[in-house]
């Protein structure tokens, strides 16, 4: 049977851990075929990144249309924008990009800025599952996003955007906080004690986007994606592929 195709809209990562690599990986995984649109092309390894090469906006628009050309894509995900422009691009093609799921990436794991705040802002009013962890979540609403109150604040401040729902996630106890159809719910989760955390924002949103495509309802599919995110931690703990944090095992 053919597969839902699904369509990453990200950066690629040379240490194979986050962008492009770790979003093509979970929709293989997630029974998904993938398509890519990279915005940036990323040096790192798990120990940082060395040099950032954003993609001319012109190339990034001709890989979208390739796309969008002759693929029945059924979600999309957004990660690193690379160039400010893609943001206005993603709005120019809003109509032709389904089950939009976004990752408003300002920060890699290591610490290296991977945008800028204002150019990433206005993502969050897009018709979007939005996925902020606390740190995106508190640059976006220029407030603290630390305990639980404050990160059900977040979500309910950054819903008022625009978004379908919202989710802010990477609290210590696993407890993510999920905006919905004007509900705000808490979905709970086990902890993994792991050092090997690198791609976990864009595994999530790359799992939303699948189970969406399979035509999952927002919450379902927000706790598919987490469920998936925990296994695929888990799975990576005990790896040891570089001095720094690892990636997850898809
Ligand atoms: N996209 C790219 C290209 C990255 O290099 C990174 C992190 O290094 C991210 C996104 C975000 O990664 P994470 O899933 O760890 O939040």
């Amino acid at each position: 049977m053919t597969p839902p195709v699904v369509l990453t809209i990200a950066g690629s990562d040379s240490g194979g851990g986050a962008g492009i690599q770790a979003d093509l990986k979970t929709f293989a995984a997630l029974g998904a075929f993938g398509t890519s649109v990279i915005t940036a092309v990323t040096a790192q390894n798990t120990l940082g990144v060395t040099a950032i090469h954003p993609i001319p906006i012109d190339i990034v628009a001709a890989q979208l249309d390739a796309v969008l050309a002759d693929f029945p894509v059924a979600a999309v995900k957004v990660g690193m924008i690379g160039d400010p422009a893609v943001a206005a691009l993603i709005a120019g093609r809003a109509t032709q990009l389904p089950n939009l799921v976004i990752d408003p990436v300002l920060v890699a794991t290591s610490g290296a800025r991977l945008a800028d705040t204002a150019a990433v802002a206005p993502l969050a009013s897009y018709n979007c599952v939005l996925t902020p962890n606390r740190q995106e979540a508190a640059a976006l609403t220029g407030s603290p996003v630390e305990t639980a109150e404050e990160m059900v604040f977040a979500a309910e401040s950054l819903a008022k955007r625009g978004a379908r729902a919202v989710v802010v996630t990477g609290s210590e106890t696993a407890a993510d906080v999920l905006w919905h159809d004007g509900t705000v719910e808490t979905l709970h989760g086990e902890p993994v004690p792991t050092a090997n955390n690198h791609g976990s924002g864009c595994t999530f949103s790359s799992a939303i986007a699948v189970r969406l495509a399979a035509g999952d309802p927002v919450p379902v599919a927000v706790r598919a994606a987490k469920r998936y995110v925990s296994a695929a931690l888990a799975g990576g703990r005990d790896w040891r592929l570089g001095a720094g944090p690892g990636p997850l095992h898809h």
